[in-house]
């Protein structure tokens, strides 16, 4: 099978070296990308659950854009939707009408909703969302889950992180995933001063597998909450929509106070929205937020439009189907070769880790090999399934990980 190379993306990050802060930064910096060789940093077109890099080289690609592209790149139905809008008008000095009926869509849609708020990115509605938590409350903290990413501001990252100071984390409480007695403990210490906890409906560390909640998990979060008096929020940017068009509460049984939403809801044009419970529709009127892009109207009508198409064809049930059918085949290749692929998370966005070698060396590089014979895989970060990929796409997918195998097996031969 061919392999790619790559020398225009590799010209072109260079000139980016020159004027840019580490090239290419965040999560589309190449540097968890291993061996970086193996791997285009540049698109020059899309779509459908394809890509094509500036060397021309073209890839299935099971990042998705890290999750905003969902129902295909260029899909002609939220195009034709943006498009309509911007002959329109779409950064205007009052708001479009397309705003109150997204609100009104995303009401009906999601049963924990009662009203709807919009912004650009996922990290301003987390925050939002935590300092909605404290004027409800009066309080100050807030519990999170370890290992847990809710965006970028300086609370949210990890202890350590550059530019982070310690004052940052005072009012933040991290606890362990699924360790109820440990949460219990800490909200018994705290709780009167515990304003509201945060968490993704399962939990996706990089570098790590994904975690479902245990049996009744949720159901005692939920119960601590309220008990407690602490807002439950729910960071359903990354999952949302992939699981459950209500909210991936839904597909996991509880009810929490606040959703952020923002990935799959306008298929890569830049929104995000937080909802709420009618209990704290006026608190969150009072607590000010705003932002210069957050009133435009492209993107709205774009979610208006890939909401109402994913909610007609059932998209989470989509997603979740072809990605069994993918990582069921997947695994039975990889043992074809002597390789335990393991599989967490739900099928719609897996994270993939071969045992055999703990080190993850063995698994970059057959992350590397599938790559480069066009299936993107990246091995730090859970990957994702669109309503686009077919059964072309996947038949194309399995024979790139049969090769890509055999390759791994070169490379180490008997190490493993
Ligand atoms: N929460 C989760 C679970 C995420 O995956 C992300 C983005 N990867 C964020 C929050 C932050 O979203 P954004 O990068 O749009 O600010």
């Amino acid at each position: 099978m061919q392999t790619y190379s790559y020398p225009e993306s590799q010209a072109l990050f260079q000139r980016a070296s020159r004027v840019m802060p580490c090239g290419i930064y965040g999560h589309f910096s190449p540097a968890p990308l291993i061996p970086p060789e193996h791997y285009p940093f540049f698109t020059a077109k899309a779509k459908g659950a394809r890509f094509f890099d500036i060397d021309g080289n073209e890839f299935i690609d099971y990042m998705c854009g890290y999750g905003p592209m969902v129902t295909g790149y260029n899909n002609p139905e939220v195009d034709a939707a943006a498009l309509d809008q911007l002959k329109r008008g779409n950064c205007t000095t009052s708001a479009a009408p397309v705003m109150v009926e997204l609100a009104e869509y995303l009401v009906d849609l999601i049963p924990a909703a009662d009203w709807a708020f919009f912004a650009k990115n996922g990290g301003d509605i987390t925050n939002y969302a935590t300092m909605i938590a404290r004027d409800a409350t009066g309080r100050s903290k807030i519990v999170m889950f370890k290992g847990g990413y809710h965006g970028v501001a300086a609370w949210m990252q990890a202890p350590g992180h550059h530019g982070v100071m310690d004052q940052d984390h005072e009012n933040i409480l991290r606890v362990d995933w699924n360790d109820f007695a440990g949460l219990e403990a800490v909200v018994d210490r705290h709780g009167d001063d515990v304003a509201g906890l945060i968490a993704t409906p399962y939990h996706v560390p990089t570098f790590a597998d994904s975690e479902m909640p245990a049996e009744g998990f949720w159901n005692n979060v939920e119960s601590l909450c309220r008990k407690h008096g602490i807002v439950l929020i729910i960071d359903d940017i990354r999952h949302g929509f992939r699981l459950d068009m209500g909210g991936s509460c839904e597909y996991f049984g509880f009810k929490p106070d606040l959703i952020c939403f923002c990935k799959a809801l306008a298929n890569g044009y830049p929104i995000s929205a937080l909802v709420g419970s009618a209990a704290l529709k006026d608190v969150t009127a009072r607590v000010f937020y705003t932002g210069s892009y957050w009133f435009s109207a492209v993107p709205m009508a774009a979610a208006l439009a890939n909401l109402k198409r994913m909610k007609a064809m059932d998209a989470p049930r989509i997603m979740l189907e072809t990605g069994d059918k993918l990582l069921t085949a997947m695994v039975d290749i990889a043992k074809t070769y002597g390789f335990d692929l393991k599989v967490t998370g739900a099928p719609s966005m897996p994270y993939l880790r071969i045992t055999n070698d703990p080190s993850l060396m063995l698994h970059q590089q057959w992350c590397a090999e599938c790559t480069r014979r066009g299936a993107y895989f990246t091995s730090h970060h859970n990957w994702f399934v669109s309503t686009a990929h077919t059964d072309d796409d996947i038949r194309r997918t399995l024979d790139i990980v049969d090769d890509a195998f055999k390759a791994v097996k070169k490379i180490f031969g008997d190490r493993f």
